[in-house]
């Protein structure tokens, strides 16, 4: 069975982001970039399958600008046998990736897909359940447990106040929550032999989708500062200022 794991490189989770003086975007200039944390969790999971021998391939692939190779890499040193980019300069819509991943999934014929569940920079949460619009595959969407077995996948996922278990015929589109499982680090050793692994480039062009954004960002704004807080002397400046100023008891 292969499997296709898209990766998407964002600023890493640890960086304080900042918004460009001209309320355009994130400013990204000097930013540690790294790979989306959901797919990392996709990548552990890839691995785990294939070391139980349920997968034989994992191929790697991201949609962006040409360091993306980097994070690519990373999936490599992490397990994955080869890796594929997608090279643009152009700004990616969810609707645009899935569409370049619905066209390679046309040419590579995966049997799974595991997406992250949502991007840490957009936050959009689209790519997975368009992606299986497109290729008309079933989906399982904030994935917390995968079992694979004569062509059928059975998952467990997060839904609002518990767990839910589907089962959908292969090839199947699943995206990973948090509780999935924790991915392990990449070993030197590791790194070293990413370093030989095939990774190949196409384009959107030679993939034949049109990248070009639907929407427009109109403005990017930073969340307001948080006020300092301030020490009460007594209960009853407490009581007062609760009354008076936050006007939470009457
Ligand atoms: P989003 O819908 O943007 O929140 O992203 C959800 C998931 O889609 C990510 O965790 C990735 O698995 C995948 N994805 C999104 N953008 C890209 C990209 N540019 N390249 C590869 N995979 C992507």
């Amino acid at each position: 069975m292969k499997i296709l794991i898209p990766i998407k490189r964002v600023v890493d989770y640890n960086v304080k982001v900042r918004v460009k003086s001209d309320g355009s975007g994130v400013d990204t200039t000097n930013v540690k970039m790294s790979m989306n944390p959901f797919d990392e969790i996709a990548v552990e999971e890839a691995v785990r399958l294939k070391e139980k021998g349920v997968a034989t391939e994992i191929v790697a692939v991201s949609c962006g600008v040409a360091a993306c190779q980097e994070t690519l890499r990373t999936a490599l040193a992490l397990g994955a046998d080869r890796a594929i980019l997608i090279e643009t300069d152009v700004e990616l819509q969810p609707l645009a990736v899935a569409k370049l991943l619905a066209a390679l999934a046309a040419e590579e014929k995966p049997e799974l897909m595991i997406l992250g569940k949502q991007a840490i920079d957009d936050d959009a949460n689209q790519t997975g359940q368009m992606l299986a619009a497109l290729l008309d595959w079933p989906q399982a969407a904030f994935a917390s447990k995968v079992d694979i077995a004569a062509g059928v996948a059975t998952v467990k996922r997060e839904v609002d106040g518990g767990t839910e278990t589907v089962e959908m015929k292969l090839p199947a589109i699943v995206t990973t929550d948090l509780r999935l499982n924790e991915p392990r680090y990449a070993t030197l050793p590791n790194i070293m032999k990413a370093k030989k692994k095939p990774l190949t480039t196409t384009t959107p062009a030679a993939l034949n989708v049109d990248v070009a954004p639907r929407l427009t960002t109109l403005k990017v704004v930073e969340p307001p500062k948080r006020k300092g807080g301030g020490k009460v002397a007594d209960v009853k400046e407490l009581v007062a200022k609760l009354r008076t100023e936050a006007k939470v008891i009457t």
